[in-house]
């Protein structure tokens, strides 16, 4: 029987009712013929529940402990959804990720999925069994303990079983109708985007649209998966949403096609390091080591032999950060005066695969910041973005001032 992945986000699962109205739009797929793995998350909010009780039990938490702890969520909202279904009359059984079994790497909190052998699902599906859910965002390591797949794994969970199961299509269910030009949350011009390229995604996901997680774009992409987005509280047919696909299938392209944010980011700067071979490797050396995600880097020009280098990261890392520079700088191997922490910082980006033939996308980007006023700390670009870092209380603003410089809401 051809088979579709169904994913469920927090908010289309948050309470019994939407369980229900999620499970309809199942059913609707199992009349029409098809056997469907739904892959769930945990119902809104249950997540960041989750973390907060960790984060207050152990500031810097045994990380095999905080998957044990965040991945619950999820197997209530399994257990709940196949309960549902068969409510209805439709036969159905939920997985949690070390039945399936899913394997990860053992990097706890944000594990990458190894493998998914089919054996026990399609033995199931052989016996009748006409719907599969699965817990999204966790798995199991070699050493078999549950892991989790980093925030917003869910849409990994199904980019993936689609992989495996060779499913026709991976449809993301959602809060929004589709992908939008930029949040819709914050701009009320963002345009939702009948196709977006692989590429592009990419990008914007890994710049703070959390619409779709990071890696699930790119295993869609290397797997060539079919992959959608769309309202989980919309009527919809064949052609809603927005289909996540190659380049060469979108006819009408923008220099640029999205901005995105992200909002809780932190710049620390240490002030006055000895600039000599191999200083950059001693600070983030450690800093790797202590699982802070170093994104943007600025090392200043030297005077004297000293210089100052500036990174950003999560703001929820620089206690981490802080520590393991501290620790290094104990333990000689780096040396500065002073560690400056400034946590009201923000990134915007913009994305486009047109920057690869346009010029002047970074000086129109920041003419019209500086037009606002809006001062920028720190630039990086690559091939198709050009990200900023800003003043926290500045990013909506910038978010708005670049999604009309660039003409994003009109077709
Ligand atoms: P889910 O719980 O279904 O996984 P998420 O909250 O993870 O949902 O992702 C959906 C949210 O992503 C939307 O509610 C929206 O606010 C946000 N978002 C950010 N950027 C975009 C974008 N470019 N297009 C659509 N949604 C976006
Ligand atoms: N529940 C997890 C999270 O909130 C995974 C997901 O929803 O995709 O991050
Ligand atoms: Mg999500």
């Amino acid at each position: 029987m051809p088979l579709l992945v169904m994913k469920f986000g927090g908010t289309s699962v948050g309470d019994l009712d939407r369980i229900k109205n999620a499970a309809q739009k199942v059913k609707r797929e199992v009349e029409r013929g098809y056997d469907v793995i739904v892959i769930v998350s945990a119902m809104s909010g249950k997540t960041n529940e989750l973390v907060g009780w960790v984060e207050q039990t152990s500031p810097l938490f045994d990380a095999r402990e905080y998957d044990a702890v965040v991945s619950s969520g999820e197997n209530v909202t399994a257990g709940l959804m196949a309960l549902t279904l068969q409510e209805m009359d439709i036969p159905a059984r939920s997985w949690q990720g070390w039945q399936v079994p899913l394997k990860t790497t053992s990097a706890h909190s944000a594990a990458r999925i190894e493998s998914i052998p089919r054996d026990n699902l399609d033995a199931k599906f052989g016996e009748g069994m006409r719907v599969a859910v699965i817990a999204g965002f966790q798995g199991i390591s070699p050493e078999g303990r549950i892991t989790t797949l980093g925030r917003g794994g869910s849409d990994t969970t199904a980019v993936a079983f689609a992989a495996a199961f060779d499913a026709e299509r991976c449809d993301i269910y959602t809060d929004v109708d589709g992908v939008y030009t930029t949040d819709p949350r914050i701009s009320d011009k963002a345009r939702k985007l009948d196709r977006i390229a692989f590429e592009e995604m990419l990008e914007l996901a890994s710049l703070g649209a959390k619409v779709l997680q990071t890696r699930s774009v790119e295993l869609a992409m290397r797997y060539k998966v079919k992959l959608r987005v769309l309202s989980s509280f919309e009527d919809t047919d064949e052609n809603s949403g927005t289909l996540v696909c190659d380049e060469e299938d979108i006819v009408e392209q923008n220099v640029v096609s999205g901005v995105a944010y992200q909002r809780d980011e932190a710049k620390m700067t240490l002030i006055s390091v000895a600039d000599r071979p191999g200083i950059a490797a001693a600070i983030f050396g450690p800093l790797a080591e202590a699982g802070v995600n170093v994104d943007m880097i600025v090392q200043n020009i030297s005077e004297d032999g000293r210089t100052d280098m500036t990174f950003s990261c999560p703001v929820n890392q620089v206690a981490r950060a802080s520590e393991a520079l501290t620790k290094a700088k104990d333990a000689g191997s780096i040396n500065f005066h002073e560690l400056v922490a400034d946590t009201d910082v923000a990134k915007v980006s913009v994305v486009g695969i047109g920057m690869r033939s346009h010029a002047g996308v970074a000086s129109q980007m920041f003419e019209a910041l500086s037009r606002e006023n809006i001062n920028i700390r720190v630039i990086t670009t690559s091939e198709i973005k050009i990200s900023v870092l800003i003043d926290r209380k500045y990013m909506e603003l910038a978010v708005q001032a670049l999604h009309d410089t660039f003409g994003l809401e009109k077709a």
